[in-house]
């Protein structure tokens, strides 16, 4: 039995790369029909060499999280791409985003695009923002994907991980892909063309080598509504709620209505940004009512 990763699930073939780089075209026992376990791209499994280069997946091995779009298993980051300008970056929807990648427990990381584009009077708000983010925990990039040669050097994101992009239409996701690995230029502009936003898309998932890591070429996190999300758990999608949570005066406190909340007291003393604790409270009454806003 030999020990591997699928990189490429097509066709009812699993494309499983072992440790010294060799890729076996290999097909899932009955076994996983039984079971209902079908192998995802980002599986860890355990194959029966068939051929030189074909085998027959016996075992896959447990997963850390799985996403259904794209659906891959074993994520270890998302990037959160936003842009600067056009369109405005929004930190409703990025916040939303960081909600949705941490209720997966997958580590999300910021990207904010288009940085060329924003004008000498508005670079200090998006600094600030930067600011607020770093804060809470996070790690954030300003970026122009425009010159792919004065990309900051973000190796350090992609070695030995494996990323999921997420983020609106239009903020520069493919452009980013294209300027950190051009040989993906052709696959994503077929992607877009010829099967848009189909339901096919996501069948063709493929992670694809960035630094010597894994992106997965088809982006994540489509579906923007909370309808997995349990309201218990929203506050610990919030590192900076998260951190704070033991100093409420209510055990399970929802911060909200609550006596002696230390988040609401965060809040008045400008330790936590207001607009968090805003988009908090719109998050919480959303999934309380269940009824998506967009
Ligand atoms: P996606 O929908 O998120 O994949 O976005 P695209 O990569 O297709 O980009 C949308 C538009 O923004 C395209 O016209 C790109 O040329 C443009 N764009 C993307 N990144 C940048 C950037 O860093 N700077 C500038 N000026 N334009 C960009
Ligand atoms: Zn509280």
């Amino acid at each position: 039995m030999i020990d591997g990763r699928i990189i490429k699930a097509l066709s009812g073939f699993f494309y499983v790369e072992t440790e010294d780089e060799n890729i076996y075209q290999c097909r899932g026992r009955g076994v996983f029909r039984n079971k209902k376990i079908s192998p995802l791209v980002g599986d860890y499994v355990r194959f029966d060499k068939s051929n030189p280069n074909e085998g027959y997946i016996m075992e896959v091995k447990e997963r850390e999280n799985e996403l259904i779009r794209p659906p891959v298993a074993n994520i270890d980051q998302a990037i959160i791409v936003s842009s600067a300008t056009e369109p405005d970056l929004n930190t409703i929807l990025l916040d939303r985003f960081l909600v949705l990648i941490e209720s997966k427990d997958i580590q999300p990381v910021i990207f904010i695009t288009k940085m060329d584009t924003v004008s000498d009077g508005a670079i200090e708000k998006i600094n600030n923002y930067k600011k607020d983010y770093q804060q809470m925990g996070y790690e954030v990039e300003l970026l122009s994907s425009k010159e792919p040669s004065q990309l900051p050097d973000l190796g350090r994101y992609f070695t030995n991980n494996v990323t999921v992009i997420a983020g609106q239409s239009g903020v520069g996701k493919s452009s980013l892909l294209n300027a950190l690995n051009p040989s993906l230029l052709l696959k994503t502009a077929e992607i877009s063309k010829s099967l848009g936003r189909g339901k096919h898309t996501t069948r063709h998932v493929e992670l694809v080598r960035v630094h010597s890591g894994y992106v997965a070429d088809t982006p994540g996190f489509s579906s923007l509504d909370f309808s997995e999300i349990e309201l218990e758990d929203l506050t610990d999608c919030f590192p900076e709620f998260r951190e704070r949570k033991e100093d409420c005066k209510f055990r399970g406190c929802m911060h909200n209505k609550e006596p002696k909340c230390a988040i609401k007291q965060a809040v008045d003393k400008g330790e936590i940004a207001s607009y968090r604790y805003e988009h908090y409270l719109s998050f919480y009454e959303e999934i309380q009512t269940r009824k998506p806003r967009y």
